[in-house]
């Protein structure tokens, strides 16, 4: 049989994708034939417009749902509005960075809610879903975090490292059928969290943005590049796709060389 990237007849939800890379993997699922569902907390007109646009450009059906990922009975009423649940990318995530002995409490309690705890939620309302449909595919967003730690963002490292954690026991507990489980461990990403953090790091330490990028942010990315929403979204239709019907339980990096230092 042939190997397909063709994702027509699947419903993807991606947590967290009005923006950065859930919205790049949002994109790249839907033009792989996927319907897809978007989400955050907010619930403005421009969060609708993506779906809008996405469908138009894709010729899929797209649509906006508001649910607080901090909140387990928000993160499994998404999936039930969403009706089908074939794909699930897990990938809301928040940031905090303060030494362990200042970290807000409120802030650990944030970071591990929407960047662990959700997924947890979510899994155990879309498994069913994916059972049911004969078919499913779980890609957790981790980070090179979820594999390495730095200093001062232990909320941070704690739930990527869970995540990892989760994402093998999905892959486990349903190897002995059509469902994978994987979590996709990305670097430094340029998303317009990271864009906006390079005029201030260029004042900070008085270089030119070139020199800013490639001495202070990707400091311990080898390649000296950022990765992009589309190589994410490419890497999720990958692992979505017929050639990965096999690949569970693990990681993928996208980092330029980090984890291999
Ligand atoms: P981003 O801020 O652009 O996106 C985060 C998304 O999560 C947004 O859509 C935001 O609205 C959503 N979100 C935040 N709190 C939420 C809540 N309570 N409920 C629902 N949605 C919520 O950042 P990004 O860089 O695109 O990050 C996306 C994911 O990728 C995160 O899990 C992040 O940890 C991970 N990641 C990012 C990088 C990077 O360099 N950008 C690197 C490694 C991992």
């Amino acid at each position: 049989m042939a190997i397909t990237f063709d994702l027509s007849g699947k419903t993807a939800v991606i947590t967290g994708s009005n923006s950065g890379i859930g919205l790049g993997i949002a994109r790249e699922l839907a033009m792989a034939g996927a319907d897809v569902v978007l989400n955050s907390f907010t619930d403005r007109d421009e969060d609708h417009a993506l779906a809008e646009e996405i469908a138009n450009v894709a010729g899929v059906k797209a649509r906006y749902i508001k649910a607080d990922m901090s909140k387990g009975a928000e993160c499994r009423k998404l999936i039930e509005e969403a009706g089908a649940c074939d794909i699930l990318v897990n990938n809301a995530g928040i940031q905090h960075v303060a030494p362990i002995d200042e970290f807000p409490e409120e802030k650990w309690d944030a970071i591990i809610a929407i960047n662990l705890s959700s997924a947890f939620h979510t899994t155990a309302a879309a498994l069913p879903l994916m059972r049911k449909a004969g078919w499913g595919r779980v890609v957790n967003i981790a980070s090179a975090h979820g594999l390495t730690a730095s200093p001062y963002k232990s909320a941070y490292i704690a739930a990527k490292h869970g995540i990892v954690g989760l994402t093998k026991t999905t892959a486990l507990e349903t190897a002995e059928e059509p469902i994978t489980a994987n979590a996709i461990c990305p670097g430094y990403v340029l998303t317009p969290l990271v864009e906006a953090q390079i005029p201030d790091q260029m004042k900070a330490h008085d270089m030119d943005r070139d020199t800013v990028v490639r001495e202070v942010m990707l400091a311990r990315q080898p390649s000296k590049e950022f990765a992009t929403v589309e190589q994410m979204g490419g890497t999720c239709a990958f692992l979505c796709s017929d050639a990965a019907a096999q690949i569970t339980g693990t990681t993928i990096s996208v980092d330029g060389g980090w984890t291999a230092l």
